[in-house]
């Protein structure tokens, strides 16, 4: 028999391919060691479609229905580590819940994630995965993400992980003091990813090198 091979990954390529991302997150510049252990902790491959899992564990935004994506995984560790900054911060607010892989990776940081999603089969699903994989501390919200989350606000970091317009005010609003709020800002596709901080009734912007995420829509579907 003329053996094909295979798309299915065995455990050991699959671990070959999670060391090959880690050496590039770390390339990336992410040297937080909280986040280093939290990406390596949550499995990526659990928050794609079966017919997906053999690409996880590779640096690159995957399809996850209704035209979104999972972000890329060097993204996702950049990101956490702008917001964090090193501290264990207490209530966390993801715009655009996705897949949840995001939402998994800040629950093993914070204290608390908060995260909402106008699509509402992406939320079930990320509820139904993170609930599977024994995360206790995330609320999930089916819910316009431009808004913020008004009902638990303020947070002491905001992380959206789609690309605004520009950065809707609500969101700065519900940043508490000294909050910082990370949001990729421009056109689909190609954004400037902001750090927004709050200090008093001032706001100091950063900004820290070029993205491409889907966009953030107004309203629910
Ligand atoms: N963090 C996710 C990224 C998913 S892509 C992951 O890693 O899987 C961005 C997500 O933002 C999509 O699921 C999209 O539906 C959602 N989104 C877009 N606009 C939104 C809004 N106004 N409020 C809440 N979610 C929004």
């Amino acid at each position: 028999m003329i053996s094909r091979g295979s798309t299915r990954q065995t455990p050991n390529s699959i671990s070959a391919a999670r060391a090959r991302l880690f050496e590039e997150i770390r390339k990336a510049g992410v040297s937080d060691a909280a986040v280093l252990a939290a990406i390596t902790k949550v499995p990526r491959d659990q928050f794609v479609d079966d017919a997906l899992k053999n690409r996880a564990y590779e640096n690159n935004a995957l399809p996850i229905g209704h035209a979104q994506t999972i972000s890329q995984p060097v993204v996702v560790a950049f990101m956490t580590q702008a917001l964090t900054q090193g501290r264990k911060l207490e209530r966390v607010l993801e715009v655009g819940t996705g897949s949840g892989y995001q939402t998994a990776v800040l629950a093993e940081l914070v204290g608390t994630v908060f995260t909402v999603e106008r699509i509402k089969p992406l939320s079930e699903l990320a509820r139904t995965r993170l609930s599977a994989l024994g995360y206790r501390n995330v609320h999930f919200g089916y819910a316009d993400g431009m808004k913020g989350w008004l009902p638990y606000a303020p947070y002491q970091g905001i992380l959206v992980t789609a690309g605004a317009e520009s950065v809707p005010p609500a969101l700065i609003e519900q940043l508490g003091p000294g909050g910082r709020l990370v949001i990729p800002v421009g056109p689909p596709g190609r954004q400037s990813l902001k750090l927004v901080e709050r200090r008093g009734s001032s706001v100091r912007e950063q900004d820290l090198g070029w993205v491409s995420f889907v966009p953030l829509l107004a309203g629910k579907v």
